[in-house]
C-alpha cells in the first residue's frame, strides 16, 4: 500500500473505533482533549482577575465557559491545520495544512443539531509524493469523503492555512462543502478572492461560504519562514560553487 501518511498514523488509532461500525457512522472526535492547544492561545483565553475565593470560582467557571466556546471556535480549528503546517515544514515542504469539520445542521432552521467534529486532516505532500494534486486541502477533502462515505460534504467546513488554488477551489465545489476557512491569502494563485473568486460564481451550481484572515499572521509567518530559510539555503549553495570553482582555477594555474 504504499508509503503511510504520518497524520493518517496519527488518527488511525483515535478512528480505528469509528471504521469497526460503518463508514457513514458519525465520526469520533480526533482531538477531544483541547487542553494540549490551551498554551498557544493567549489571546483567546485571557480572562480578567478575580480576588477572592468567589472571584476564583467566578474565573474558573468563566475560563472553562470561554474554553468550551474556543473549542468549536474558527481559531481553535485553525491552530490544529497550523499543525499540520508545521509538520509539512519538517518534512521540506511548502508549509501549508488543513482540517476538515463535520458539523451537520438542520435542513430548515440551519441549527447545529450535533457538535462539531474532526474528521480528517492532512498537510501538503506534493514533493513527497510527487503528487502535483497533493495539497493539503485536497488530501484533507479525499479523506473526509472516506471518511462520511459519501461525496457530498454538504455539513463539511474546510480549515486550510493557505487561500485555496484553483483546483482546491473547485474540489470545493465538486464536494459541495458548506464553508471554507482559511488564513493567510494568496495573491499569486488564490481562488478564494485573491486571484479569481469561485465561491460565489454564479455561473457554477453551487457557493460556499468563505472567511479568510483567521490565524493569518501565524499562517503567513510560516510561510515566510519557508521561503526565506530556503533563499538563504540557495545563495549559500551557489557561493560554495563559486569558492569550488575559483580554488578549481586557483590549482588548475599552479
Ligand atoms: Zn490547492
Amino acid at each position: 500500500m504504499g508509503e503511510v501518511s504520518e497524520n493518517r498514523r496519527m488518527i488511525s488509532s483515535s478512528l480505528q473505533r469509528i471504521s469497526k461500525t460503518s463508514r457513514m457512522h458519525v465520526p469520533q472526535l480526533v482531538h477531544s482533549d483541547a487542553s494540549t492547544y490551551s498554551d498557544q492561545k493567549p489571546c483567546d483565553l485571557k480572562i480578567p482577575l478575580n480576588k477572592g475565593a468567589k472571584g476564583a470560582a467566578r474565573q474558573k467557571n468563566t475560563f472553562q465557559q470561554r474554553h468550551a466556546i474556543y473549542q468549536h471556535s474558527d481559531e481553535f480549528y485553525m491552530n490544529l491545520a497550523l499543525e499540520q503546517a508545521y509538520l509539512a515544514r519538517a518534512n521540506d515542504e511548502v508549509p501549508v495544512g488543513a482540517v476538515v469539520v463535520y458539523a451537520p445542521r438542520d435542513r430548515g432552521s440551519r441549527k447545529l443539531i450535533a457538535s462539531p467534529q474532526v474528521i480528517s486532516f492532512a498537510r501538503n505532500r506534493r514533493e513527497e509524493d510527487q503528487d502535483p494534486k497533493a495539497h493539503a486541502e485536497f488530501l484533507a477533502i479525499e479523506e473526509a469523503s472516506w471518511r462520511l462515505g459519501t461525496w457530498r460534504l454538504k455539513d463539511c467546513i474546510v480549515y486550510v492555512t493557505l487561500e485555496p488554488c484553483v483546483m482546491c477551489a473547485g474540489l470545493m465545489i465538486q464536494s459541495r462543502i458548506s464553508r471554507c476557512v482559511y488564513g493567510a491569502a494568496d495573491p499569486k494563485g488564490g481562488a478564494l478572492g485573491s486571484v479569481y473568486r469561485l465561491q460565489d460564481d454564479a455561473r457554477l451550481n453551487h457557493s460556499f461560504l468563505v472567511s479568510s484572515g483567521v490565524c493569518g499572521k501565524q499562517c503567513s509567518a510560516i510561510l515566510h519562514d519557508y521561503f526565506s530559510a530556503k533563499r538563504e539555503r540557495g545563495k549559500f549553495k551557489r557561493k560554495a560553487i563559486q569558492i569550488q570553482k575559483s580554488a578549481c582555477k586557483k590549482s588548475a594555474c599552479i
